[in-house]
């Protein structure tokens, strides 16, 4: 079986426990975002969780719930 290309951007997935799926998922971005970060943001591809730390990693954008 033939490994498949390995994408050059690299974002952790994690399962969703509320949907159970990954799809919608995203990291969450602490402290003060970059630029670049709110590029990121704006797309959907980040979640800004605020300046501090929480002890969530991902959020679900089908549940608009942290994980
Ligand atoms: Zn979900």
């Amino acid at each position: 079986m033939a490994k498949m290309k390995e994408v050059g951007r690299k974002i952790r997935k994690a399962l969703c426990p509320f949907c159970r799926d990954k799809d919608e998922v995203i990291p969450i971005l602490y402290g003060f975002p970059s630029a670049k970060g709110f590029k990121r943001a704006e797309r959907g591809e980040v979640f800004i969780g605020g300046y501090d730390v929480g002890p969530n990693r991902f959020y679900c954008k089908r549940d608009n719930r942290e994980f």
